[in-house]
């Protein structure tokens, strides 16, 4: 285990309006969707796991873990990880079409050159 993806789990239809709000007030919006119906939303109340970046070949992966009937994201390491190394784990965002494509920068030799 490396980092819990600490924030506050909120319902998925919440994102958008809260997506809205923080782009007005000019603040980064962090978000991480544990399923079709629960987000954890790093914003506000996060902790560092926040800040790590999606990698196509990445040296961590996530994983929904239920801890006394409560959902948390934890960042597990997929291998060992040296000193200085960035840690990233892959995003896995859902296909979208061609004009909703997010460019991935993640420079891996297998880059799938989007994120979703
Ligand atoms: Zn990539």
């Amino acid at each position: 285990m490396v980092i819990e993806y600490a924030g506050t789990v909120i319902r998925a239809v919440l994102t958008d309006k809260r997506e809205k709000y923080y782009d007005g007030k000019g603040i980064g919006c962090y978000m991480f969707r544990i399923d079709d119906f629960d987000v954890v939303d790093a914003t506000m109340q996060g902790n560092a796991a926040r800040f790590i970046n999606h990698s196509c070949e990445p040296n961590c992966y996530s994983r929904v873990i239920n801890v006394d009937g409560r959902k948390h994201i934890v960042i597990f390491a997929l291998r060992k990880i040296y000193r200085g190394e960035e840690l990233t784990y892959d995003y896995k965002f859902p296909i979208e079409d061609d004009e909703n494509k997010l460019r991935c920068n993640c420079r891996a030799r297998r880059c799938r050159r989007y994120l979703n």
